[in-house]
């Protein structure tokens, strides 16, 4: 749950320079990002990876190096070093805003040796279908970490942590999967491919009582390290959903304080959603990924998208007090692996939708607000040359009107397959009222309930060039442009 609306960043994106600068700017900017209403930062995996200083994050190799030994050819990750990342979290914590750690525990990469161990062979689009008999397969599983030397933990990892593989140096041109012997896959974890608990690398055996022991262990010592608000569970979907609230039960318990938690399950199946909140008993939210992809879908399909039913089947809808919504993230952006963008032209719908309404804790996407530009290669093997446009102006706007306005009751228009809006009507401490419209065809009027009597309302995002007053009801017209959103408040706050 977040504090009162909330709002969380996700401050990095996929192709940000490797350049050791993300945490100081974390702790440059902290300040005005509090200012303009960000509550919370997801900060990506602090931790060394197998691409070292280049590494985005998730090729997680060392767990207890975060930027402090020289291990994979640097000594800082692609974000700086642990003391920068510690500061960071500080001057963040100070200026009031919580920081979210990125936590992978679905598997490990970068291995220091090799080692021989008998493994099935199992077809990668179903797990369960072996495609040859055990073998002795040789493999990167052996981690030693020669540049910690055993400072933090002594254990170093070989195969019989993990279930599986997809490699083996005996058989390198096989396309498989290596169950280890004596391994069986997670069973609480999405049946895409039959059992989708294999992702990558060496995947981590979360039945192993010594894996269990260490990420606990591991947490603890993140906890007295760092001193984070909260977790971002990477590849939820792939790791057994039973072992998050142990895992946080564990992590509350030590630190003797709330610590939130929000999963990455990237499924557009609203029942994976629940079946996975069922399991964790609710402790953990998750990213509303089914409103992202209506979000992708609304922004290619231009006027033909029904906007009334835009909130269907997500979490934002049927689960709104766990749901963290979202437009786009580091998975979703161009050339990445779960490229699912949303066009530019809906993303002040998209983030309207998610900053000025009741349901969801929001989350603002880095290169949404900043902008960026990246060179990629696609799928098809071209290179391509990506422009994020940033929306910073619209999205302070929002974020305004988020802390001035979107308070108290919601009346909500989702009457028309091209024109929808809604209304808040404020609080005792909030009294402005509020009118949401927008339109994905032609200019839109609706007739909206603000609640307030004889006020006048200006469009916030100087979409539309005119006032407009309410009837002795509370009633008025408003108004948006085709293609476009107004956001409609009382003009006596916002000149005071
Ligand atoms: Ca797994």
């Amino acid at each position: 749950m977040s504090l009162k609306n909330g709002v969380m960043m996700q401050y990095f994106h996929w192709y940000l320079p490797a350049d050791g600068s993300l945490w100081n700017q974390v702790a440059e900017k902290a300040e005005e990002l509090a200012k303009i209403g960000i509550t919370s930062l997801w900060l990506p995996p602090a931790y060394k990876g197998t691409g070292g200083g280049m590494d985005v994050g998730y090729g997680v190799y060392d767990l207890f190096d975060l930027g402090e030994f020289d291990q994979k050819g640097s000594v800082r990750t692609k974000y700086g070093t642990k003391d920068e990342y510690i500061r960071a979290i500080q001057v963040a914590k100070k200026a009031g805003i919580s920081i979210y750690a990125d936590v992978v525990f679905n598997h490990k990469m970068g291995a220091d040796e090799t080692e021989e161990a008998e493994a099935i062979a199992l077809s990668m689009d179903d797990r369960n279908q072996p495609i040859q008999d055990y073998q002795t397969i040789k493999a990167w599983t052996h981690f030693t970490f020669p540049g910690r030397k055993g400072q933090y933990s002594s254990l170093e990892w070989h195969w019989w942590h993990f279930d599986a593989i997809d490699y083996n140096a005996y058989n390198q041109g096989e396309n498989a999967i290596y169950l280890f012997k004596g391994k069986s896959f997670d069973r609480n974890v999405d049946l895409e491919k039959g059992n989708f608990d294999y992702l990558m690398g060496c995947d981590l055996d979360m039945q192993n009582s010594e894996v269990q022991g260490e990420l606990k262990y591991w947490g603890e010592w993140h906890d007295d390290t760092t001193h984070v608000d909260g977790f971002r569970f990477d590849a939820a979907k792939h790791v057994s959903a039973d072992f998050f609230p142990e895992w946080l039960e564990h992590m509350r318990q030590y630190a003797k304080r709330d610590l939130y938690a929000v999963g990455e399950y990237w499924s557009y199946e609203v029942d994976a959603l629940h079946h996975f909140i069922t399991v964790t008993n609710g402790q953990v939210d998750l990213f509303d990924v089914p409103l992202h992809q209506n979000f992708h879908i609304a922004s290619k399909s231009g006027k033909d998208y029904n906007l009334s039913q835009i909130f269907d089947n997500t979490l934002a809808k049927e689960q709104p007090t766990l749901a963290v919504t979202f437009v786009d993230n580091h998975d979703s952006q161009p050339l990445q692996s779960l490229e699912s963008i949303v066009e530019a032209w809906f993303k002040p719908l998209a983030y309207a939708l998610i900053l000025l309404r009741q349901a969801g804790y929001p989350c603002i996407f880095y290169a949404d607000y900043y902008g960026a530009n990246y060179k990629d290669r696609g799928k098809d093997g071209n290179e391509y040359e990506i422009f994020i446009d940033s929306h910073q102006w619209l999205l302070d706007q929002f974020l305004f009107v988020r802390q001035t306005y979107a308070y108290g009751a919601q009346y909500d228009y989702f009457d028309h397959p091209n024109t929808v809006g809604w209304t808040r009507l404020g609080d005792d401490e909030h009294p402005g009222g509020m009118a949401v419209l927008l339109s994905n065809g032609e200019d839109g009027r609706k007739l909206m309930e603000v609640g307030h009597p004889n006020r006048t309302y200006i469009d916030i995002t100087d979409h539309v060039d005119e006032t407009i007053t309410t009837d002795d009801r509370g009633w008025a017209e408003f108004r948006c442009n085709g293609g476009s959103v107004s956001v409609w408040v009382w003009i006596e706050q916002v000149a005071g």
